[in-house]
């Protein structure tokens, strides 16, 4: 199951099959059509489907024998041969498709079922618009301005609520899903060290007794990089017995300590593995600034990833390159994740250290002090690179080298530029949903949920994480940290409701 290119799912004239696939014609503007087509999606595993949102376009291009109204009044589906079915077989002969719902599209078509079934579905296909109001593509990919200009809010929350109700049982199984992974790659980082490029580049994964439910709760690794000689954000104090562990095992050669921006999680061992090692330390100014002191975290994150001691003289300041054993590193202001970060390019071997910069092409949690706005211009800045492997700072490489070998959930075969510009997409995607939506002055929370439509498949399999993070980060984490990411009016970060409150409004 995936989208085509409408040239590839036409039927090709002189052909008997043109389409090994079943197209599937459903109402882009419904909101029910498209919770089935999420279904169906999570079904279809071996695209045994093509799932095509109806136009006039589509349709003569698929079958001139659809019509449009036909379509738009019940499902209709092309089946490899040609064969159009309609309505609740259309659905029978689909469900037919996948095992696991095999007896309910092969009992579907016989007596009494076939009656009932034709009964059912042609009750929901006559009131689908008024069970979800907002026709008109509001879940959709839709632009807040539609949503106001076609629907009250209440037909909206109405409409938002009931994609979601229908697909709750897919929440909770990607939910399901991905929690098992997490845990597959937990247990297989644990303690691990990988060294690639000849030992050039060495990531040490970190643990902690409760710097571990991260991994598990949210499948953010944690990770020590070494590069020619460079060790690059060591981790938190509560991580640093996990280091030791490493550096008695591996005695590395380690000449800088250096940090990609001054969160938690990568400056608590900075002085620590200094002392160490006779290292000298080395960050951006502004880093220092705000390691010195570093402010007091919030209670969740000092206690899960541990407050860091303050930044301790001697240090020296990042400038525009720094030396390593046998080259150099240019060091990159990018500003976005926060305000202070910086990336570590080796323009010899084609490789970027891009710390928290880039942290996967879709990523709907952040902190609170990011600035999505700032970070689509760092991204642009990083799109001029040539990137050959790129070093997330939680754990993950994007690359197709081959000298990289496999490590399944780590590294990730895919052009590092590609992954970049998906996240250029994503981002400027967004900013136009949430520009738009503050003109409307429509409520952050109907904004957030426009950048959340359940036709994006992503809005739902990771809706049970992305939730789970907001609860357990007490809100610091969050998809309506997002939409604030957008609208900073300076690097202090927003008031929170709470705060808000107890200041009394002002
Ligand atoms: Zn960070």
């Amino acid at each position: 199951m995936s989208s085509f290119p409408l040239a590839e799912i036409v039927a090709t004239p002189g052909k008997e099959h043109p389409n090994s696939a079943y197209r599937v014609l459903y109402d882009g503007q419904c909101e029910i059509c498209q919770a089935c087509v999420s279904w169906l999606k999570t079904l279809d595993r071996t695209t045994k489907t093509i799932c095509l949102p109806i136009s006039a376009e589509v349709l003569s291009g698929v079958d001139s024998r659809l019509q449009l109204n036909d379509c738009l009044r019940q499902l209709h589906v092309v089946t490899p041969e040609g064969e159009i079915l309609v309505g609740w077989d259309a659905v029978a002969s689909l469900a037919r498709l996948f095992s696991f719902t095999w007896l309910l599209g092969t009992l579907g078509q016989r007596f009494p079922f076939r009656q009932l079934g034709k009964t059912l579905y042609g009750f929901v296909a006559t009131n689908r618009y008024s069970l979800s109001k907002c026709r008109g593509g509001a879940c959709r990919v839709a632009k807040p301005e539609t949503v106001k200009r076609q629907a009250r809010l209440g037909a909206f929350w109405s409409c938002y609520t009931l994609g979601f109700f229908l697909r709750s049982p897919l929440v909770l199984w990607a939910g399901i899903q991905s929690g098992a992974q997490r845990t597959s790659l937990f247990a297989r980082t644990y303690h691990k060290r990988l060294d690639l490029l000849n030992g050039k580049l060495t990531i040490l994964f970190l643990n902690g007794f409760l710097p571990n439910t991260v991994p598990l709760l949210f499948g953010e690794l944690f990770t020590a990089v070494l590069y020619d000689g460079v060790a690059i954000d060591p981790g938190s104090p509560k991580m640093r017995e996990s280091l030791a562990r490493h550096l008695r095992q591996a005695k590395p050669k380690i000449t800088k300590v250096i940090a990609t921006h001054a969160h938690e999680e990568h400056v608590g061992n900075l002085n620590w593995l200094s002392d160490i090692t006779g290292a000298p330390v080395y960050v951006s100014a502004m880093t220092a600034r705000f390691l010195t002191p570093f402010k007091k975290l919030p209670w969740v994150r000092a206690a899960i990833i541990g407050q860091p001691p303050n930044l301790k003289q001697p240090y020296h300041f990042l400038t525009d390159t720094l030396d390593t054993d046998t080259g150099y590193l240019q060091v990159i202001p990018t500003p976005g994740h926060c305000d202070d970060h910086v990336v570590l390019y080796d323009p010899k071997e084609k490789v970027l250290l891009a710390g928290d910069a880039f942290m996967g092409s879709y990523f709907a949690t952040p902190n609170p002090d990011v600035d999505s706005r700032k970070w689509l211009v760092s991204l642009e800045r990083l799109m001029e690179l040539d990137i050959e492997i790129l070093v997330e700072g939680h754990g993950h490489i994007h690359t197709l080298r081959a000298d990289i070998p496999d490590f399944p959930g780590v590294v990730i075969r895919q052009d590092p530029k590609l992954a970049i510009s998906q996240k250029l997409d994503y981002l400027r995607w967004l900013r136009e949903q949430i520009e738009v939506g503050f003109q409307e002055q429509l409520p952050i929370r109907v904004i957030e949920a426009t950048c959340f439509p359940w036709g994006k498949r992503t809005s739902w399999e990771s809706c049970a994480t992305d939730e789970c993070i907001r609860l357990l980060s007490l809100g610091h984490f969050s998809r309506t940290e997002l939409v604030r990411s957008f609208v900073r009016t300076n690097s202090d970060s927003l008031p929170t409701v709470y705060e808000i409150r107890i200041s009394g409004g002002e």
